[in-house]
C-alpha cells in the first residue's frame, strides 16, 4: 500500500450536482446556499454546487451561477462546478468558480447521449477549456480537473475497455489536466477493477492527484473506496445521504453517502477534518427539504459507536 501524505483525504460533496439533477424536486437557492453553509461548518472544505449545462437541460441548475456567487462568501470553501463542454466553461469561468469539473464519457455511446459529440471532440474541447482558463490571471485562475465518466462499464455499451481510460486519462493530463477523476457513473465498478485502473493511471501519471467518483448502485460503493484508497487516491466524492439515483436505472441508489463515506475513513485512520456529528444535523436539514425524496446510508440511522474519535491530520 503507498503511503497517503499526512493521512489527509479529501471528501467532496456533489450532491448539490449529482444529486439534485437527478431528483424532480427543484431546490430554491436559498436552501441551496444555506445547505452549502452547513456542511462547510461541519469541515467538508470542497463543494461542487451545480452545473453549467443548459437549464432547458436540467432546470435544477439553472441557478449555478448565483449559487457561485453565494458560496464564494464561505472564505476557505473550494467552489467546484461541473461543465460538460467550452460554452458552459464560459459560463464557469463568467460566475467566477473556483474550480471546473470536466466530465466526459469514456464510452462513446454514453458521451454521445450526454453531450452529443464524439469522445474525440470532447477531449479538444477540454483542451480549448484549459486554455481559456490559462489566460486568466494566475491568482484568479480556476483550477481545472478531468473527468471520465463511464469508466467502469457503461449502461449503453457494456464493458469499457480499461486501456481506453487509461489513454484518455493521460491525454487530458498531458492537455493540463490538475487533477484526474474516474467515475464509476453507473455502479459497474468492483474493487479489483478499481485496483487495476487506478494503479494504473497512478503509474503513469505520477504525483498528479487522482479522484475517485462512485456510485452506489449495487451495493459496490465503499468497498470501492477501499480499494482505490490501497492505490493512492486521496480524493472521494459522496453525497450526503447518498442523495440522487440513476436515470437509468429507476429506484436505484445514487452517489456513495456522505456521512458513510466520512465514517469509513476516519475508522480506518485517515482524517478528513469533517465534524462527523455536525454533517448528521445537516443531512437532516437537507432530508427535511426534500421530504418526497430517498435518502440512504447506514451511520445516520445507526448513529455513531460509542469509542468513535475523529482522527486529526498529520498524526
Ligand atoms: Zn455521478
Amino acid at each position: 500500500m503507498e503511503a497517503i501524505a499526512g493521512n489527509r483525504i479529501s471528501v467532496r460533496e456533489v450532491g448539490l450536482r449529482d444529486g439534485l439533477q437527478s431528483i424532480a424536486t427543484i431546490m430554491p437557492s436559498a436552501v441551496k446556499l444555506d445547505w452549502c453553509g452547513r456542511e462547510f461548518a461541519a469541515g467538508v472544505s470542497d463543494i461542487e454546487v451545480g452545473s453549467f449545462v443548459p437549464p432547458k437541460l436540467l432546470p435544477q441548475m439553472a441557478d449555478t451561477a448565483e449559487i457561485v456567487a453565494g458560496a464564494r462568501k464561505l472564505p476557505g470553501l473550494t467552489v467546484s462546478v461541473l461543465v460538460p463542454n467550452l460554452k458552459g466553461a464560459e459560463r464557469a469561468v463568467a460566475a467566477n468558480a473556483m474550480k471546473l469539473n470536466y466530465a466526459m464519457s469514456v464510452s462513446e455511446g454514453h458521451n454521445w447521449s450526454n453531450v452529443r459529440r464524439t469522445v474525440a471532440d470532447s477531449v479538444a474541447d477540454f483542451g480549448q477549456i484549459v486554455a481559456l482558463c490559462r489566460q486568466i490571471d494566475r491568482s484568479e485562475r480556476p483550477v481545472v480537473s478531468g473527468g471520465l465518466a463511464t469508466s467502469f462499464g457503461c449502461t449503453i455499451e457494456g464493458e469499457v475497455d480499461e486501456s481506453r481510460v487509461l489513454r484518455l486519462a493521460v491525454e487530458l493530463a498531458e492537455l493540463g489536466a490538475q487533477e484526474i477523476v474516474l467515475a464509476d457513473t453507473v455502479g459497474y465498478g468492483n474493487p479489483a477493477a478499481v485496483r487495476r485502473l487506478f494503479g494504473a493511471v497512478r503509474r503513469e501519471l505520477g504525483d498528479l492527484p487522482l479522484a475517485a467518483h462512485f456510485h452506489d448502485t449495487r451495493g459496490l460503493g465503499l468497498a470501492n473506496v477501499v480499494a482505490a484508497l490501497d492505490v493512492g487516491v486521496t480524493r472521494f466524492d459522496a453525497s450526503l445521504g447518498g442523495l440522487g439515483g440513476c436515470p437509468y436505472a429507476p429506484g436505484a441508489t445514487g452517489n456513495i453517502v456522505m456521512e458513510d463515506l466520512v465514517f469509513l475513513l476516519e475508522s480506518m485512520g485517515y482524517s478528513t477534518s469533517v465534524d462527523l456529528a455536525a454533517l448528521i444535523e445537516v443531512r437532516a436539514f437537507v432530508q427535511e427539504r426534500l421530504e418526497r425524496e430517498s435518502f440512504y446510508g447506514g451511520i445516520a440511522k445507526a448513529g455513531l459507536p460509542k469509542h468513535y474519535r475523529p482522527v486529526l491530520a498529520g498524526g
